[in-house]
């Protein structure tokens, strides 16, 4: 385990903060408070964000990507987050669908949408979660039933980051549902729906952070998936939501230390300019403090994620790490963003006064609860400590 990323990534990583800082920070404070963007006005900003490694980081060479490994695609949305959160959870959601497509897609399928993802001509989301299926993803009710030449899909999803948006989807549903209620392991399948082939209804679930994207609810009665949309059949679909699950959990981390980062810098810039009792507030004690705890947090939040990242990058299987980092950087984010508002007194909390903080304290608050709760990955922890499971 390496404690300093190596030259190459932290160049990149420079180059990125750069692009992000000149043709992105601003658009991004003044967007975000009017809420979700506009579809159109989403392409735009993928199209703006070509120059940069961030739509091709996950995506495989033979596809026109980089490839470029776990350790390095933590740091870019560490930069990502810290300057557009909202930004940085649509565009990376979506490339995660993208990169499942480009690497375990059919052909046609890699033809058909991995460029026009890469491009933001469509946008994707990835639909698992249900009303009553968020942690209990055993509960999955969803069905996709063979018929003849199609899938039917009849059912509810519900979180999905991007979902009503997205073109494309890449749907959980039960092909064999008493198989399932047997052996939660049996049964599933992944289907990709394309609106365009096979309509769907969706609204927003509008959140208290993350304004510029959208987070979906949509409804399958009767929708009608041609058979050659089958992603991932019975054997794979369980095992497949493993792997995403493990990665995504990283991401979501990396992601916190990306919001840290910002508020930390925010509230270091304020402390050494606001002036009470006749001195800057950074020289009171107690805002050290809590300065020191904000970088105890994020240096230690940011050693668990690139730890679990570069195990991946061994193929070293890490649940129990991916777990801990995620567990431990998207509670401490809520803490770290919480004092970064305290050392900036009413003006953290002000909402049109050119301070962003309380954008950063919103958008961390799903940290916790998205991809796997807290209590969810103390679950995982657990069980790989004890050797035994509190879910029976
Ligand atoms: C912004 C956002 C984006 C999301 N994006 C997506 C997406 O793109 N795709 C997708 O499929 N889903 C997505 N989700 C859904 C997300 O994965 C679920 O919200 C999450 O799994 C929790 O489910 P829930 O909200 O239904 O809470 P519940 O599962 O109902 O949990 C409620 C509370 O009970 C606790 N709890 C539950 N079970 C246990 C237990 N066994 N022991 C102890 N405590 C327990 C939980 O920790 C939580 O505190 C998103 C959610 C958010 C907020």
């Amino acid at each position: 385990m390496r404690f300093q990323i190596p030259q190459e990534i932290e160049s990149r990583k420079m180059e990125f903060r750069e692009f992000l800082e000149t043709e992105i920070r601003q658009i991004g404070d003044e967007r975000d408070a009017s809420g979700p963007l506009k579809r159109d006005e989403l392409s735009e900003l993928i199209l703006k964000l070509q120059p940069t490694d961030i739509m091709r980081a996950s995506l495989p060479e033979e596809v026109g990507g980089t490839n470029r490994t776990f350790l390095e695609r933590v740091v870019l949305a560490e930069e990502f987050a810290r300057v557009w959160p909202s930004l940085a959870v649509t565009v990376d959601s979506h490339n995660i669908v993208v990169e499942l497509i480009a690497r375990q897609g059919s052909d046609w399928m890699k033809e058909a949408y991995v460029e026009k993802g890469m491009r933001g001509e469509i946008i994707t989301g990835e639909l698992m979660s249900e009303p009553q299926a968020g942690s209990d993803t055993r509960n999955i009710k969803a069905t996709a039933i063979l018929d003849g030449d199609a899938y039917v899909v009849n059912g509810t999803k519900m979180w999905t980051t991007n979902g009503f948006w997205a073109e494309v989807g890449l749907l959980t549903a039960l092909s064999d549902p008493s198989a399932f209620a047997r052996n939660p392991q049996k049964g599933v399948v992944h289907l990709l729906v394309d609106r365009s082939v096979s309509p769907f209804k969706s609204r927003d679930l509008p959140i208290i952070g993350l304004k510029a994207g959208t987070t979906g609810f949509m409804e399958f009665n009767n929708c009608r998936v041609p058979k050659k949309y089958l992603f991932h059949d019975e054997s794979m679909g369980y095992m497949q939501n493993l792997v995403v699950r493990g990665w995504a959990r990283v991401l979501l981390a990396a992601w916190a230390c990306g919001i840290m980062q910002a508020v930390l810098e925010d509230a270091t810039e304020f402390a050494k300019e606001r002036i009470t009792f006749g001195k800057r507030i950074g020289s009171h004690q107690m805002i050290q403090d809590m300065i020191a705890e904000m970088l105890i947090g994020i240096e230690t939040s940011r050693l668990a994620t690139y730890k679990a990242a570069e195990l991946m990058d061994h193929n070293i299987r890490c649940d129990l790490e991916q777990a801990l980092a995620k567990a431990y950087a998207c509670e401490v984010v809520n803490r770290v963003a919480g004092m970064a508002i305290q050392i900036l007194g009413a003006r953290g909390l002000t909402t049109n006064e050119g301070f962003r903080t309380e954008r950063f304290y919103r958008d961390a608050r799903f940290l916790s609860i998205a991809e796997g709760t807290t209590q969810i990955m103390k679950l995982i922890i657990g069980r790989k400590t004890l050797g035994m499971s509190a879910i029976s």
